[in-house]
């Protein structure tokens, strides 16, 4: 069976070859006779299970040992209130880059919990940049810093990493995680909702230099309390064994392909390439700043709202799906995170093409 090319923002495309294990090992995994899905949490198998998707992310990112690796549940939006429930400590305030519609859902959950101080924000551009550094103003003691590595619904991502001396860094990189390497002592923490770049949806990554942890305000729920959290190895409740398991399988897939050097390679150049169809004629346009384009989710829009409408309509029956923008941004946005290859890039380019031709 030939599948379609999934653009959807997520959840997201996994990798077929991911997906036939977890097919082949549904019913019975490794000869136990039960499925994945239907095992203890407490027990040896899947213990192995979390212990070896926890090794292979250390090894991927190349995350050293003073940082800690939860697995918790709630999405990215539950880690909005569990950072600043977590690390305020006795602050008062925390400062936040706001670069768009996620920026922004991160800021409005702070704003229950500390006073926000916005440290830069692209609003005077539409939220089509992301602010150079030169820009950023600090207050004067935050709790740290809070960024949206990508932002998913208008394609805008970082292409700098900042530097914000000794003020942890804490980063939203739901949408880019392992798409490219990083450097993961430059932050205080990073977060992010599996489901897409990592695996199905139901888990939520955090990852946490163990210095910021102690502080965690006493009206934290357990579940988002990292310090109890790691005490119980993340499972002081019941955590989420099958996305937990298929992560981990995507992990192994991406060590296969040579890791996030490698990864990043193939990004680039579906990235580049989708962008210089874009570009090609002016029948279809890009507002992101040329520097700050997103890697991961390439929007762009047709010369009017209908034409977006039919390009999205008729791409589906071409077997390219969720092409549509986010009801927010309009337009079309192409996903194109790690698990989608390059053959459905060039579905998508000679689709673009063909349109262009008959509407253009
Ligand atoms: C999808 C997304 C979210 C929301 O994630 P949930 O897992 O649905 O809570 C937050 N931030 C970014 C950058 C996202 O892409």
């Amino acid at each position: 069976m030939a599948r379609p090319f999934n653009f959807g923002p997520g959840p997201a495309m996994l990798p077929e070859s991911v997906l036939q294990i977890v097919q082949a090992e549904l019913l019975d995994w490794k000869g136990r006779g039960l499925s994945i899905i239907e095992m203890t949490h407490r027990g040896d198998d899947f213990l192995s299970i979390a212990r070896k998707a926890e090794a292979d992310l250390r090894q991927l990112i190349g995350i050293p040992n003073h940082y800690k690796i939860l697995f918790l549940q709630g999405g990215a939006t539950g880690q909005n209130a569990a950072v600043p429930l977590n690390l305020l400590g006795d602050k008062k305030t925390a400062d936040y880059v706001n670069t768009g519609h996620w920026s922004t859902r991160s800021i409005n959950e702070a704003k229950k919990y500390c006073d926000v101080h916005i440290a830069a924000s692209s609003e005077n551009s539409g939220f089509w940049h992301v602010p150079p550094q030169s820009e950023w103003k600090f207050s004067a003691d935050p709790a740290y810093v809070h960024i949206c590595s990508n932002e998913t619904i208008s394609g805008v991502e970082y292409s700098f990493m900042p530097d914000t001396g000794a003020i942890p860094l804490v980063a939203d990189m739901s949408s880019n995680i392992l798409s490219r390497p990083f450097d993961i002592n430059k932050f205080g923490l990073i977060y992010a909702g599996a489901q897409k770049n990592i695996g199905p949806t139901g888990v939520t990554l955090v990852i946490v230099r163990e210095d910021l942890l102690g502080k965690v305000k006493s009206v934290c729920p357990s579940v988002i309390d990292y310090t109890l959290e790691l005490g119980y190895e993340w499972m002081y409740n019941t955590p989420p064994t099958f996305p937990v398991y298929v992560s981990g399988l995507v992990f192994e897939w991406i060590i296969k392909k040579g890791g996030l050097a490698a990864i990043e390679k193939i990004n680039i150049e579906k990235a580049n390439k989708l962008y210089a169809e874009v570009d090609r004629t002016g029948f279809y346009t890009n507002k992101v700043n040329k520097r700050d384009r997103s890697r991961m989710n390439v929007t762009f829009y047709l010369p009017t709202p209908e034409l977006d409408q039919r390009f999205a309509q008729e791409a589906k029956t071409r077997d390219l799906l969720n092409l549509k923008g986010h009801k927010v941004a309009g337009g079309i946005r192409a996903s194109i995170y790690n698990a989608m290859p390059m053959a459905g890039v060039d579905a998508l380019i000679a689709f673009m093409r063909d349109f262009e031709k008959r509407y253009g």
